[in-house]
């Protein structure tokens, strides 16, 4: 009698739209290394920020809503923000994400070594802590009155794009966290809120919502800890399909409304560093930004000399460049759908490639530019990285951690 054979199990490829897609738009060959082999990178400076922001924001939307004492603004660093930004630090230290050292100061009074600090004067308010105060003070107000839900999952099924019988599937699976929907009502908007300001003034926007059948729509907001890229970079648009793609999942979910927009907060822009203003006097230089400083602004931007205290730019101006309104169209959705879905058949191939017996370097891409390359763990073996670099001064040497 013959034995029935069991089938391999049926498996959807999942992808998440940032720990994936837009990883992979980065570098392929580093998507490959770090996140398919699940190893968290050695000196993940942005993803701690990213990940700190994103907590010291959840719980001061929590406390704003548990705490009526707490609905009056500015908070004050010292005794209001501290406690909140200690607590979202041990929760990330539990997860292996240690603050990067002049970054932010992870101790309190009691302790009397200046440790990784200039000094033992503790709590220092270092760049992390001036952001998450800004971020607070500046968007709080605003943006906790509208908040609907936090933390959104979200997960959508689509076609392989160009399906092959070799495929591993005909189908992929696509997943994405959105950190806060709004939801507004017109008919009762609070009044002087910012950021409805801000929508108000996009043109594009405001013809959607003249449209719509119902007075209640849905904003999208995902909290960024990163500067605003300049218009020139791919990463400018990567954050639109990542929005737009966003709108798509949530439409399908059956308590949603109409989505109109996306606003992405980049939070660096509230307080830039040097490295932020480098590229800012950059961007300005270039007219590669959509949002351009005038008067004052300008002229401190421009004189502005590398390795120097950034200078204090105006309040409206670092609020404009913070904020960024995507207006969602069903057009606009179609189009970063089919973004990404080049994106999964480019993942998917280089999946064929290696299980075909390919090498990893020769199956997946590389992107050997200096922003990248600079802060990955791979670069002392990566050719891509060292043949780019020996351009500009020779290869990456390991280096003592
Ligand atoms: S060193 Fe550069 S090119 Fe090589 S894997 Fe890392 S980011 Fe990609
Ligand atoms: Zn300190």
């Amino acid at each position: 009698m013959p034995l029935s054979v069991n089938q391999p199990p049926y498996k959807i490829p999942e992808y998440s739209l940032t720990g994936d897609l837009l990883a992979f738009l980065t570098c392929g060959l580093q998507y490959r290394l770090h996140n398919r082999n699940s190893l968290p990178p050695s000196k993940p400076v942005q993803i701690w920020f990213g990940e700190f922001i994103h907590g010291v924001m959840e719980e001061a939307f929590l406390e704003w809503h548990q705490d009526s004492l707490k609905r009056k603004f500015p908070w004050r660093w010292d005794s209001e923000i501290r406690e909140i930004e200690l607590r979202i630090n041990r929760r990330l230290k539990a997860r292996g994400l240690n603050p990067p050292p002049r970054v932010f100061c992870p101790y309190d009074t009691n302790f009397s070594r200046p440790g990784l600090c200039p000094d033992p004067n503790h709590p220092h308010k270092l760049i992390a802590s001036q952001r998450a105060e800004a971020a607070i003070n500046t968007w709080g107000p605003h943006l906790f009155p509208l908040i609907d839900e936090a933390e959104v999952r979200l997960r959508g099924i689509r076609d392989m794009p160009d399906y092959q019988p070799r495929d591993r599937c005909n189908y992929y699976g696509i997943t994405g966290v959105i950190d806060v929907i709004s939801s507004v009502n017109l008919q009762n908007a609070p009044s002087g809120n910012l950021i409805l300001h801000y929508l108000h003034q996009n043109s594009q926007l405001q013809n959607i919502i003249k449209r719509l059948s119902s007075p209640e729509y849905e904003i999208i907001i995902d909290y960024k800890g990163m500067r605003r890229p300049s218009s020139k970079d791919p990463s400018w648009e990567y954050h639109e399909w990542q929005i737009l793609t966003y709108a798509w999942l949530r439409k399908r979910q059956h308590q949603s409304r109409e989505v109109v927009a996306g606003i992405i907060f980049y939070i660096n822009e509230l307080a830039p560093s040097q490295e932020d203003m480098k590229e800012l006097q950059n961007d300005v230089r270039n007219n590669a930004t959509d949002v351009m400083p005038q008067g004052l602004d300008l002229q401190l931007i421009q004189d502005w000399e590398k390795n120097t205290f950034p200078p204090q730019l105006s309040t409206l101006f670092r609020e404009q460049r913070s904020i960024r309104i995507i207006p969602v169209d069903k057009s606009r959705i179609q189009n970063a759908l089919q973004e990404f879905d080049r994106v999964v058949r480019k993942i998917e191939n280089s999946v064929l490639s290696e299980m075909n017996g390919n090498p990893i370097t020769s199956s997946w891409y590389s992107n050997p530019l200096k922003r990248n390359c600079t802060t990955c763990d791979f670069k002392t073996f990566c050719r891509g990285a060292n043949s780019q670099i020996e351009k500009s001064g020779g290869p990456y040497h390991p280096t003592v951690p």
